[in-house]
């Protein structure tokens, strides 16, 4: 006998695929929620989850790479990950979903919204078919908020410093958002910068194009300024031309950062 197909949800520990399980969580009884842990995640996520798991009854399955973040830096020679080497996303977030799925055929449900400009999928293999709920139901960030609210789940507490899940080093991160972890964790923020330090001979490697986190945390005030004043810029857009969620967010990401990593930060 044929084996059934499964039904898979990725939570990132993010707004968007914890609005997704919202949504499905009645629709698709049988749907398998998996969290790909990095083990370099905020507590915050993991709170996050608990209370989803707790408010819609579900159990999240916690994936984990065979080896860690610590392994394949070495690996890779101690070379931090960016977004034109982003080893980290294939080592720890789509091999351990690849394994995790196997050779079953799976129907994989992601969280991206009506309102990206974001598309493809994480794995290439055949047998993994996506399906995007929200972009074929036109949902977009504000129907995303509502399904949170409405459930009684809400949103991430990190949300409140941070834009994305992830790990708390995470590349993807706006300047800002590195000043403040420093002031959220610094516990973390000097794991980060004893990543960067890792190296006796000679190499620079840094988390953020162009500095270290030590000299970015030198320029605090200013990095906190300029912050301002692209929110402000990002009003104004919004406020001028009744302007798209995406195009309000591009007057304050750069084009690279605009929406992270698809595995990561849904
Ligand atoms: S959250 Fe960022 S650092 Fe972590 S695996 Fe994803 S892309 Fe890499």
């Amino acid at each position: 006998m044929a084996k059934e197909v499964r039904h898979i949800l990725g939570l990132s520990g993010g707004k968007d695929s914890a609005a997704l399980a919202v949504l499905m969580h009645k629709r698709v009884p049988q749907m398998e929620y998996f969290f790909c842990d990095t083990h370099k995640e905020l507590d915050e996520t993991y709170e996050y989850l608990d209370r989803l798991k707790a408010r819609l009854g579900i159990r999240i399955e916690y994936l984990s790479s065979e080896r860690g973040f610590d392994h394949w830096l070495d690996v890779y020679g101690g070379l931090l990950p960016s977004p034109r080497m982003r080893w980290c996303t294939n080592k720890l977030k789509i091999a351990p979903l690849e394994a995790f799925v196997g050779d079953d055929e799976a129907v994989s449900y992601v969280g991206i919204r009506a309102d990206e400009r974001r598309s493809g999928y994480i794995s290439t293999k055949p047998n993994i078919s996506p399906v995007f709920p929200f972009k074929e139901e036109g949902y977009d960030l504000a129907a995303v908020k509502r399904l949170l609210e409405e459930s009684g789940i809400g949103m991430p507490s990190y949300y409140q410093w941070r834009s994305r899940s992830g790990c708390f080093f995470c590349f993807y991160q706006k300047k800002v958002e590195w000043v403040r972890l420093a002031t959220e964790h610094p516990d973390l923020f000097a794991r980060a910068v004893a990543y960067e330090q890792a190296h006796r001979d000679g190499r620079t490697y840094t988390w953020t194009q162009g500095e270290t986190l030590l000299e970015l945390i030198g320029r605090r005030d200013e990095i906190i300024i300029e912050n301002e004043r692209a929110e402000a810029r990002a009003l104004k857009v919004r406020d001028q031309a009744n302007a798209p969620l995406a195009q309000v967010l591009a007057a304050t990401l750069d084009e690279e950062e605009e929406f992270g990593c698809i595995a990561c930060h849904v």
